[in-house]
């Protein structure tokens, strides 16, 4: 049977990044993220390091905001966090792949902050409180242009920093993830068939924390350019 291509109602408008060095953007599909890569960011947060497997969560693609957006300020919070991510964008995907050919799957490379409602009105303890509603909201993802590998090859080690009003918040080096990004793309794709369009978050260093209405965040990794997002009001 031949399916319709009308809709009854209004069909959402397929999300994109540019692409640096093309006309042509980068279609998104899924957001995946990984959790508590980082042992400083781990600590700070109260928890123990560890290897025994990678926290994985996703947000949703129409969460995406583009470079030089506003990320308004979501409700049932009062503890609002940035964490500035390596983003990792994909061109090809499948089950099982090995992590010797993890690297050929990838198109490029970006900076992204993954925003965190850290407190949730609702639960005063923070860690029970669900995932979903602390990561996966709308405009959570706030997403620079992908640099593709065939400019800026991979990306396994670079400063990456935040600053909030200039001020520096965030500063470390990629080399410090825990799940280096050929593991976390074999990892998850035992679980989850990656196709293209695909992207990756990849986990937070230290020094997370909040910000308010009015302010300006710059997310910055070595070699992959800037990510420009002011927090607006709330919504
Ligand atoms: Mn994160």
């Amino acid at each position: 049977m031949e399916i319709s291509k009308s809709y009854v109602v209004p069909a959402p408008e397929q999300v994109s990044l540019p692409v640096v060095g093309s006309a042509a953007r980068f279609p998104v599909r899924r957001i995946y993220c990984i959790g508590k890569n980082y042992v400083a960011h781990v600590l700070e947060m109260g928890g123990e390091a560890s290897r025994d497997f990678p926290i994985i969560f996703q947000k949703p693609s129409d969460s995406i905001v583009q470079n030089g957006g506003i990320v308004p300020y979501p409700p049932r919070t009062d503890d609002f966090h940035f964490e500035i991510e390596l983003m990792v964008a994909l061109k090809s995907g499948g089950y099982n792949i090995p992590e010797d050919e993890a690297l050929s799957h990838i198109f490029g490379y970006g900076v992204c902050i993954d925003m965190t409602r850290r407190r949730l009105l609702e639960t005063e303890s923070g860690p029970n409180a669900p995932w979903e509603l602390k990561k996966s909201f709308d405009h959570s993802a706030p997403c620079s242009e992908i640099y593709p590998v065939s400019q800026v090859g991979h990306r396994d080690t670079g400063r990456i920093t935040l600053t909030v009003d200039g001020e520096i918040r965030q500063d470390s080096d990629l080399e410090l993830m825990i799940w280096k990004t050929p593991e976390i793309i074999a990892t998850l794709s035992k679980y989850y068939a990656l196709q293209p369009g695909d992207i990756i978050m990849a986990g937070t260093p230290d020094g997370v924390g909040p910000v308010v209405p009015g302010n300006t965040m710059v997310g910055a990794i070595e070699g992959l350019g800037d990510l420009t997002v002011q927090v607006g009001e709330l919504v």
